[in-house]
């Protein structure tokens, strides 16, 4: 049994701590929302009145904190992680936050004597639950053997993608795929409107053909092919639209730092920033596919 600080416990970090604990680890957690505190004390953890308590004397200080502001305050303030963190302990962020900031505060680490990790997941909440996230992480390998049997009660594929912050990068690239190939499937069913082309033909065969991609086959945006896709409850959130702007945005932050070109990564960016502007923020990302089939009328 490791004893473990878990800080961030929204609706990730919540029942990723929880999956730790029903796994017979000692977790203490913190976050600014005492309900949520209280709700990984009824799940068995212990609660913590601060970033501080939950830190001290833990093996591994897990973070699942909104964005990279608030990983720099959690970890870098007077009274963060690396203040009150015993020698040795591991340090896992897996919120997902722009590449920089997680190589700085891996090497704000370093130079405590921490190792850190990066490590942001995909498989949004229902993941979480189940204990079946995928963790993109970067760090040595050193500190990647010591935290994987815990990620691994939290997920079910587990990759080492290099050194520090390059879990960040996989995530970031790989949500530009997502959100690039979202706009592109809801985009062909509007097209496909318009053309008197039955939805689920398009799907019968766009499934089976070249057109075949995770956002047509697992989430399709138009009700009826996909019964588990949110386009089934109108649109009612796994992943929300303003996440996907999010991960759009670290995405378009990294080519512009980089020089790389991403000009439909950048365009898909503006597309959903177009759309949580008309209030959808909250909507799922494939509720994008009624934003643009509107803009056919
Ligand atoms: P959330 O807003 O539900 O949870 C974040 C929690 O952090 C909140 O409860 C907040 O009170 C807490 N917090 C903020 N500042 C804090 C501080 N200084 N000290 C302690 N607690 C603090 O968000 P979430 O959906 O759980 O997402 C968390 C991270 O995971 C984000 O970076 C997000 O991009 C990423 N992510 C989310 C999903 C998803 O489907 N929700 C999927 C993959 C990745």
């Amino acid at each position: 049994m490791a004893k473990v600080g878990f800080i961030g416990l929204g609706n990730m970090g919540g029942p990723m701590a929880a999956n730790l604990v029903k796994a017979g680890h000692d977790v203490t957690g913190f976050d600014l929302t005492e309900d949520l505190v209280n709700k990984l004390e009824r799940d068995g953890g212990s609660p913590a009145i601060s970033v501080a308590e939950a830190s001290a004397g833990a093996e591994f200080i897990f973070t699942m904190l909104p964005a990279g502001k608030q990983v720099e305050i959690v970890y870098g303030s007077d009274t963060g992680v690396f203040s009150n963190a015993r020698p040795g302990a591991t340090l896992v962020d897996c919120s997902t936050i722009d590449v920089a900031t997680a190589r700085r505060v891996v090497q704000a680490a370093a130079k405590k004597g921490y190792s850190m990790l990066d490590a942001p997941v995909s498989g949004g909440v229902t993941g979480a639950i189940g204990g079946t996230l995928t963790f993109m992480v970067g760090g040595s390998e050193v500190a990647f053997a010591a935290a994987e049997p815990m990620l691994r009660i939290m997920g079910k594929t587990i990759v080492h993608a290099g050194k520090a912050g390059n879990g960040q990068a996989a995530k970031i690239c790989n949500n530009m795929i997502l959100g690039i190939s979202m706009i592109g499937v809801s985009e062909a069913f509007a097209l496909a409107d318009r053309l008197e082309l039955d939805r689920q033909k398009l799907f019968d065969i766009a499934s089976t053909a070249s057109g075949q991609c995770w956002s047509l086959t697992s989430y399709c945006p138009v009700p009826g092919p996909v019964p588990a896709s949110p386009a089934n409850r109108d649109y009612a959130a796994g992943f929300t639209a303003a996440m996907m702007l999010k991960d759009l945005n670290l995405a378009n932050e990294a080519s512009k730092a980089t020089g790389a070109s991403t000009p439909l990564g950048s365009l898909a960016g503006q597309l959903y920033n177009m759309y949580c502007n008309e209030g959808h923020q909250d909507v799922d990302f494939s509720g994008i596919f009624k934003f643009l089939s509107a803009a056919n009328d």
